[in-house]
């Protein structure tokens, strides 16, 4: 599969259709998909919009800087009139009656959306296993997961069906899923781009980002969809605090790498990949800053309290009345309870219940604002570190793809593997997986991070790192 890049250059110069793109894709998802279960569903839609493509550039018209980029969305992102069931039994007929803006911004770029990625209900997971309709599978490895929550829209990439899919991201739902398939995933600043149109998973955490194979793909769809939205009072306007921009090349880049990131038991294997990749930055003169992040041991006790807190409440719409699965009962309790019982898996019922427990009457000091005053120190860590450098390389998991069911029925395992993503989402910032290496033929992640609205420090790192090394070339 072509990058994204090279599409849209070509079908803007008439050297290819986007018709001819789009069905490249089509077909690649017609032999592969069946696998993988990667995609829930393809937009009927998708050949038709390719030749409005096709026919408004044949007029002369400059469609935009994605043109005829197909695109594979995530199951909690708004396509109207489509399926949109966020991987869950509880919207299996739901269709979307708007257009998320994301979706739009992408259209208007002449974008061309091809389908619904599987995913972990409402975005609940670390392995796709939570969907109601089936784990995705991991292309290096069939037998293994690809990561979660946007498990199947980092298959999508990785199989190439897709140069470009997008993901959101509460506490690692791209960067884990990226790492494990060994592809690209940003999780942009909170702010960055509008959640109008996603359903709400944490408000607090959440944030849409691409799936791509190069940097530069992620930074060009990521000039699409960013900016602010009268529909997201959280996002901001262009352009903040980009100050790398258009500074390339690592020299003269500090790197901070965080001792707590890399302790005794992580996988050596994971600790060399990543240490290697700091030493590529440090050969290319970036200066490589050791920095400590003494709060980053309670980021995750932190996040299973605010993230199942907000989900509860944000899961309280599904009531079997107002849209979704329902299940009738004797009375309007019964037919709550029923339908919410039926309808929502097993995770996340247990979010909801751990969510409602700790922001309770009597138990809200002890937990919830209790991690709220966590947050803050985490928060306080990044801005003390982002004094002394412009980006943090760490890992972004702390292990490789695991076989589908070693881990599922132990959720805390389950959580555990999103130890080194979590912060990003707490303390706001933007964070990138690129892909560093592989072991045993399982590829792993390098995560940077850097300060709000700094994306720019993101793509010149990730772009440096991919113009010397190949692993984002190896194809699974
Ligand atoms: N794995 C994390 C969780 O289960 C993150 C999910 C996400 O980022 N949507 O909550």
């Amino acid at each position: 599969m072509e990058t994204a890049i090279n599409i849209a250059t070509d079908v803007r110069s008439g050297k290819r259709t986007a018709e001819s793109a789009v069905r490249e894709s089509l077909d690649a998802i017609e032999s592969g998909n069946e696998k993988l279960n990667a995609l829930l569903g393809v937009f009927a839609s998708a050949i038709e919009d390719a030749r409005e493509i096709d026919r408004r550039i044949a007029a002369g018209e400059d469609v935009g800087v994605l043109a005829g980029v197909p695109i594979v969305m995530k199951d909690n992102m708004l396509v109207k009139g489509e399926r949109c069931s966020a991987g869950s039994r509880i919207l299996e007929n739901y269709d979307a009656p708007y257009d998320a803006t994301v979706t739009k911004r992408l259209r208007a770029a002449g974008a061309v959306l091809i389908g619904r990625a599987n995913m972990d209900e409402f975005a609940m997971g670390s392995s796709t296993e939570n969907s109601h309709y089936g784990p995705s599978r991991n292309p290096w490895d069939v037998s293994r997961v690809p990561g979660g929550s946007s498990g199947g829209s980092a298959v999508a990439v990785a199989a190439g069906f897709a140069p470009i899919a997008l993901g959101s991201d509460t506490g690692g739902s791209i960067r884990q899923p990226a790492a494990l398939c060994g592809i690209v995933g940003l999780k942009p600043t909170y702010g960055r781009v509008s959640r109008h149109g996603l359903m709400a998973l944490s408000s607090s955490l959440d944030q849409i980002g691409p799936f791509t194979r190069t940097v530069e793909d992620a930074e060009l769809v990521m000039s699409v969809m960013q900016g602010e939205d009268e529909m997201d009072a959280t996002t901001a306007a262009d352009g903040e605090g980009s100050k790398a921009e258009r500074i390339e090349g690592a020299k003269g880049l500090r790197v901070g790498v965080p001792k707590e990131y890399f302790v005794d038991g992580m996988d050596e294997n994971i600790k060399k990949s990543v240490l290697d990749a700091v030493a590529e930055f440090e050969r290319a003169g970036a200066e490589i800053v050791p920095i400590s992040l003494p709060t980053a041991e309670y980021a995750l006790a932190a996040y299973y309290v605010i993230q199942p807190c907000e989900a509860a409440s944000n899961l309280g719409r599904f009531d079997g009345i107002r849209f979704g699965y329902s299940s009738e009962g004797q009375t309007l309790l019964e037919t709550y309870e029923r339908s919410r019982g039926e309808g929502f898996g097993a995770e996340t019922q247990r979010r909801i219940i751990l969510g409602t427990f700790v922001s309770s009457a009597g138990y809200s000091d002890a937990f919830y604002k209790k991690a709220s005053k966590v947050r803050t120190l985490i928060k306080r860590d990044f801005d003390e570190a982002f004094k002394r450098c412009d980006v943090i390389a760490a890992p972004t998991s702390p292990s490789l793809a695991w076989a589908i069911g070693e881990k599922f029925a132990d959720p805390l395992s389950m959580y555990l593997s999103d130890i080194y993503t979590v912060s990003a989402n707490l303390a706001t910032i933007p964070a990138m997986s690129v892909p560093c290496g592989f072991v045993d033929g399982l590829p792993v992640g390098l995560q940077l991070m850097a300060r709000p609205f700094d994306e720019a420090s993101l793509y010149r790192a990730g772009k440096f790192y991919q113009s010397v090394t190949d692993h984002h070339l190896k194809t699974a």
